[in-house]
């Protein structure tokens, strides 16, 4: 057991001397390091991804929803991830690259998966191999595709997606008009088993754009044989009844992150980021901390130095301004944020504090939505940016 550290110390008091306090070992073979220290974990709650996908079938009803588990599912990692969807009822998963569909697939052998990035010539053949359904981006895209459908004499499924306002990834207007008129030659020897579209302000319900792309995609899909439509993702699912059309895709809000930063969150923490406390100290007033020495004690001050950096992907740019929890009370993060370290201000936490102890920096307290807004950046690249060094941990399994 790590000795608590006490206030009474005196000043410069180092209770990294103190004892390490060891973790259980983990719950399963395979995830963590083996070693008895571990410094930093990312804890995923397979539970709560579960409750979010049920709490995304209510706000959605009576709309499929489909998984999208592009990018290791959010940085939750997809292997773990995607057979709890799969469990949950799941039959629909949206990938971005083809790689991430070829890693799914095994683990979702029977379920429709959706390639984002549509169908490059040179991507054909492993789409066609492993039953991977092209989201077709292009008229050139349509056309490859057909031709591999011609050429294995099957009828090859696919998804197309319409541009209306992004000017990212779909087809522009023009090509949707082209398509219109040629339809018949165009798609033969395919199924178009989703026509969506992806809409640009979906977090924010007074961007008038979201209207105007709800009435694009309803034009377009009056301009196309009749196919199952998508348009919403999570945060389009929260715009109305109107955006939801047969299917949406939901990725955020499985994870926990918050589609409308504005509103109340409606889904469950799912990722927690914690680190150990390496030291505490007592620092006299008027000393500085970390690189660049950006920061200047204002009062004698208890530091506590944690086991998470720039280099798990908690962002530089919270020096100074981020926060972290211990206990459930936020503490200010003072200085810079280096590669493997962080600091805290821990003069004000009146529970006990030792080396050892666990550091809330994403999670109950600290939402995802907390660190990204400190970090001027947005949930998904905080998600995404969490690295591979801290220790994944996998909770309550449904
Ligand atoms: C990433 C992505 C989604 C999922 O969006 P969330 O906001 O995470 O729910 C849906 N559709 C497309 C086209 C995407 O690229």
């Amino acid at each position: 057991m790590s000795q608590p550290f006490r206030r009474s110390e005196p000043a410069g008091f180092d209770a990294a001397s103190a004892g390490r306090h060891c973790p259980p070992s983990m719950d399963r073979p395979g995830e963590g390091s083996g070693v008895d220290f571990e410094a930093a974990h990312l804890i995923v709650r397979l539970g709560a991804i579960a409750a979010n996908y049920k709490t995304v079938q209510r706000l959605a009803g009576p709309a499929v929803v489909a998984a999208v588990v592009k990018a290791d599912a959010y940085g939750t990692g997809m292997a773990r991830v995607a057979p709890v969807f799969v469990q949950t009822g799941c039959d629909t998963f949206f990938v971005a690259r083809l790689e991430e569909g070829l890693a799914l697939r095994p683990l979702a052998p029977e379920a429709r998966i959706f390639v984002l990035d549509g169908a490059q010539p040179d991507a054909v053949p492993a789409l066609i191999s492993h039953r991977l359904t092209p989201v077709l981006n292009s008229i050139a895209e349509i056309a490859g595709w057909a031709a591999a459908a011609r050429a294995t004499k099957t009828r090859l499924d696919a998804g197309i997606n319409i541009d209306t306002g992004m000017n990212r990834l779909g087809l522009p207007a023009s090509e949707l008009a082209t398509l219109s008129g040629e339809h018949v030659k165009r798609l033969e020897g395919l199924h178009i088993v989703l026509l969506m579209s992806h809409l640009a302000c979906a977090e924010d319900a007074e961007m008038k754009l979201n209207r105007l792309q709800l009435d694009r995609f309803k034009t377009a899909l009056s301009m196309l044989p009749p196919a199952p439509a998508s348009l919403a993702a999570t945060g389009g699912i929260m715009l109305g009844k109107d955006y939801l059309f047969d299917l949406v895709r939901s990725g955020l809000g499985l994870y926990g992150g918050n589609p409308h930063p504005a509103n109340p969150n409606p889904f469950a923490v799912a990722v927690r980021a914690t680190a150990r406390v390496l030291q505490l100290r007592r620092v006299d007033k008027g000393e500085t901390v970390g690189y660049g020495a950006t920061f200047r004690t204002k009062r004698p001050s208890v530091l506590a130095t944690a086991a998470l950096g720039y280099a798990d992907g908690l962002m530089r740019a919270i020096s100074n301004h981020g926060t972290a929890a211990i206990g459930g009370v936020r503490v200010p993060v003072v200085g810079r944020v280096s590669m493997d370290l962080v600091t805290l201000d821990v003069t004000d936490v009146t529970g006990p504090l030792s080396t050892g102890m666990d550091v809330e920096f994403i999670g109950d307290t600290v939402t995802l939505e907390d660190v990204a807004a400190a970090a001027n950046t947005i949930s998904y690249e905080l998600l995404t940016s969490l690295s591979h060094r801290a220790t994944r941990r996998y909770e309550d399994a449904p």
